[in-house]
């Protein structure tokens, strides 16, 4: 059994969020109107942080990349009174909607900000589409998962491309990859099999320094950063 995790390289994140937008389009996670936007009531499975320091005119900015970290002990699963989320063999620590009450407690628990609420219920069309899709390259999930009002939404590491992927006898990491990693135009992400000695991400670990968010809460992330 694969251990997936993410390996993202800070020196060459340029804070372009092409991987926020590939995210939302491959997960129909909507786009927030002006007034949602002010609200802070739009929906994200991913995004880019900017961290700054120094004094003008000597101001340095660092971007921050977060999808879900998809803890070994996640937080979120410990709190969740309904058991719509759960971590997977894998490491993937999924959402199941239909389970989701919308209590927040997994939004309140997990320390990295990365889980969204649904203020919005996705309308007919958008997720029951017709059969087969439009776009037969479509490697997003069909028919789209519905997502009501007020269910909490996050980052599943593409897990649909992943196991369609083990399906069709793809390697994962080279020939699949999620949505975020295919779109950064810096190649600043890897994604593959932590336990597999061989994996991309596995020997970016091996030859440079990295760190995980809050390593001191001991949530042990899947995600890993290469420091600038
Ligand atoms: Fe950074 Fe790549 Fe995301 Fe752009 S797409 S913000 S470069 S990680
Ligand atoms: Fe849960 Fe947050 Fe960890 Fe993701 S980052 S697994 S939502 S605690
Ligand atoms: Fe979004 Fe997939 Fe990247 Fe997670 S792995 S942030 S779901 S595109």
């Amino acid at each position: 059994m694969a251990k997936w995790g993410m390996v993202i390289d800070l020196d060459k994140c340029v804070g372009c969020q092409a991987c926020t937008i590939a995210c939302k389009a491959e997960n129909n996670v909507p786009h927030g109107s002006p007034k949602e936007q002010k609200r802070a009531t739009e929906a994200y499975w991913h995004k880019v942080i900017a961290v700054s320091s120094g004094e003008y005119p000597l101001v340095n900015i660092e971007f921050i990349p977060m999808p879900c970290m998809h803890c070994e002990h996640p937080p979120c699963v410990t709190v969740c009174p309904a058991k719509a989320t759960y971590k997977r063999d894998d490491g993937i620590v999924m959402q199941n909607f239909r389970r989701c009450i919308g209590c927040k407690y997994c939004m309140i628990a997990c320390p990295y900000g990365v889980r969204s609420f649904n203020y919005k219920e996705q309308k007919k069309e958008e997720y029951n589409r017709p059969d087969p899709p439009p776009d037969k390259e479509s490697l997003g999930p069909w028919p789209f998962p519905h997502r009501p009002h007020g269910v909490v939404e996050k980052c599943t590491f593409c897990f649909h491309r992943i196991d369609k992927g083990l399906r069709e006898g793809k390697k994962i990491g080279t020939d699949v990859v999620p949505a975020c990693v295919e779109a950064c135009p810096t190649e600043a992400r890897a994604f593959g099999d932590l336990d597999d000695p061989e994996s991309k991400v596995s020997k970016l670990l091996a030859s440079r320094d990295w760190f995980r968010l809050r390593q001191e809460l001991e949530t042990e992330p899947s995600v890993f950063y290469l420091p600038t």
